[in-house]
């Protein structure tokens, strides 16, 4: 029997609709570093409106694919929804990516029109000669744009491109499974991968995010949106929180620590979100230059895993809830939170703040052996984590392989377990498993027992090749600095921490760790200095 409920199309376009209707005088702040600019929802879908037939008037076709190469401000924001809305494809793409992956991934999206901050056009010009799918650059900001006259492509600047363009726009009536946004892995394990996003899902997505048991973004929220809006969505906040009527606060290139403390203490965010990095700097910063962190009702991390040390200083010091977050480009991204339960108010709530936590509504995990049985939550066994659900992609753009999906679930290619009470944990990337004797030592596990030492700023570890044991790991250490610790003193302090033969006997002290295009750990880059005798490693 069929139902006689409506078919409405959930669309990317209606999430723009209801935020400007609903919420017409919620804002969007823009930080400059020396100002802070604000645009009210009902401006924002205006310009949206102008953006899209500014679009139209260069050329810009249904399907087309649309790229922004941008920090995240209201320009951004705009092309967030105009793009999609007008039935084009949105792309973000990484302005911290290597022009050979930048030019790959244009062409691979066949780009045909790329709006860019002036700021990051010597990147672009870098790679438009390998980019011929691209006709047209329209610029965010005032500079010089000769950089982009040997090139054939037509170049605009945003502001006067959309300033006499109507604001309105029919919005185009799609099929809700029609292509909206696309991304490219950051590629921390490998090529970039293309996950091309529906209208249904992110705004299934958004749904989810919304609701009280996920993150709760609601009209008396002001998210401070730190994860780049080419990182994942920026974790769907930018819609999540337009329909919620959320504020946001856009940081443009201010991530370093002192800025956001500025942004802070300026616009008073209640939500915020970032990778473990951008926490781990900003909690030292403001060690040294304290302020009052009561505005926050939680901020949110994820992409790795928060440290044990770095949840409890943020605690005991500023009194601010770090919640963690488990998802990938592939996921939307966001598929597990770690909410406490109920009955956990007070001193155990710590127990599940470690942890990426349990799937929010919508959305299905399990973990799998090596034989593909999946195992028993009974937070000891450790196997693939499997996902699915409607903002799960199950295929990658340009790409047959099948290999990352099993029966309608995503093989995610992390290791984790699950608990009785369904809280998963991250023990390794399959890539950063380390395998002692036989016996995984999980590295993430390691590197958190190590930053909970105090005289320690940042620590990975990777698995280097060792005759006995076929592996053991290297630790690589950041010192705070003025501080001194031997390795020794280090082992010392693990031995009540973690199992004995899991404490690394190779150390090396570095000046900091490698990083990818987003912010994480690159053990790559480790593994690859390792092989070539690059660190200096002391046995201790
Ligand atoms: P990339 O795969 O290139 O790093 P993504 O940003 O999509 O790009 O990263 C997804 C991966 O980030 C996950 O597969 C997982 O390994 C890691 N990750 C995300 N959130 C967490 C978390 N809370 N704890 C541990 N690892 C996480």
């Amino acid at each position: 029997m069929k139902s006689t409920m409506q078919e409405t199309p959930l669309l990317v376009s209606s999430i723009l609709q209801y935020g400007a209707y609903a919420y017409g005088d919620s804002k969007v702040f823009t930080y400059h570093g020396d100002s802070i600019s604000e645009c009210s929802f009902s401006e924002i879908s205006e310009r949206s409106a102008q953006l899209a037939n500014a679009l139209y008037e260069i050329g810009v076709r249904q399907d087309d694919r649309v790229a922004t190469f941008c920090f995240n401000h209201n320009q951004h924001l705009e092309a967030y929804f105009a793009i999609p809305s007008m039935g084009a494809v949105l792309h973000t793409l990484n302005i911290r990516l290597f022009a050979d992956q930048l030019s790959f991934v244009i062409n691979d999206a066949q780009d045909t029109t790329v709006i860019a901050d002036v700021e990051v056009l010597p990147l672009l010009a870098r790679v438009l000669k390998d980019a011929p799918s691209v006709k047209n650059v329209v610029v965010v900001g005032t500079g010089d744009l000769a950089i982009l006259d040997p090139f054939n492509v037509g170049v605009f600047d945003y502001e006067s491109l959309i300033d006499s363009m109507p604001k309105t726009y029919k919005w185009v009536d799609l099929d809700e499974r029609s292509a909206a946004a696309m991304c490219y892995t950051s590629g921390t394990t490998g090529n970039p991968k293309g996950v091309v996003y529906s209208h249904r899902s992110t705004y299934l997505h958004s749904l989810s995010s919304i609701s009280g048991n996920s993150l709760a973004l609601n009209k008396d929220d002001r998210a401070l949106v730190i994860v780049p809006m080419f990182h994942a969505n920026a974790w769907g906040i930018p819609y999540s929180s337009f329909m919620a009527g959320a504020d946001m606060v856009m940081p443009t290139r201010f991530l370093q620590a002192a800025p956001l403390a500025d942004m802070i203490a300026k616009t008073q965010p209640t939500i915020a979100s970032g990778v473990p990095t951008i926490w781990n700097d900003l909690y030292h910063y403001l060690l040294s230059n304290p302020m009052d962190m009561s505005c926050f009702r939680i901020i949110a991390s994820g992409g790795a895993a928060a440290p044990e040390a770095l949840i409890r200083g943020y605690e005991d010091n500023f009194g601010v809830k770090l919640v963690q977050g488990w998802g990938m480009t592939e996921t939307s991204p966001l598929v597990t939170l770690a909410m406490p339960p109920r009955h956990s108010a007070g001193t155990s709530w710590l127990k599940y703040e470690v942890t990426a936590g349990k799937a929010v509504i919508g959305t299905e995990i399990r973990i799998v052996g090596t034989d593909g049985a999946e195992l028993p939550n009974d937070g000891q066994s450790i196997g693939e984590l499997e996902v699915r659900g409607p903002w799960v992609t199950s295929s990658y753009y340009h790409n047959d392989s099948l290999e990352s999906f099993d029966d309608g679930w995503l093989r995610t290619g992390d290791m984790a377990t699950i608990d009785s009470e369904k809280y998963m944990r991250i023990v390794d990337r399959t890539k950063d498993v380390i395998k002692s004797g036989g016996e995984w030592v999980s590295s993430v596990e390691l590197e958190n027992a190590i930053m909970a030492h105090d005289a320690i700023l940042e620590a990975a570890v990777i698995g280097v090749p060792d005759e006995k044991w076929d592996e053991r790991p290297l630790a690589c250490v950041v010192l705070k600095p003025g501080r001194e610790v031997t390795p020794q003193e280090i082992k010392d302090f693990l031995s009540s921490r973690v199992s004995k033969w899991w404490i690394p006997e190779r150390w090396c002290f570095v000046t900091d760790i490698p990083k990818t295009s987003v912010g994480k750990f690159d053990k790559k880059v480790l593994r690859n200095d390792a092989s070539q005798g690059r660190l200096d490693v002391i046995k201790a």
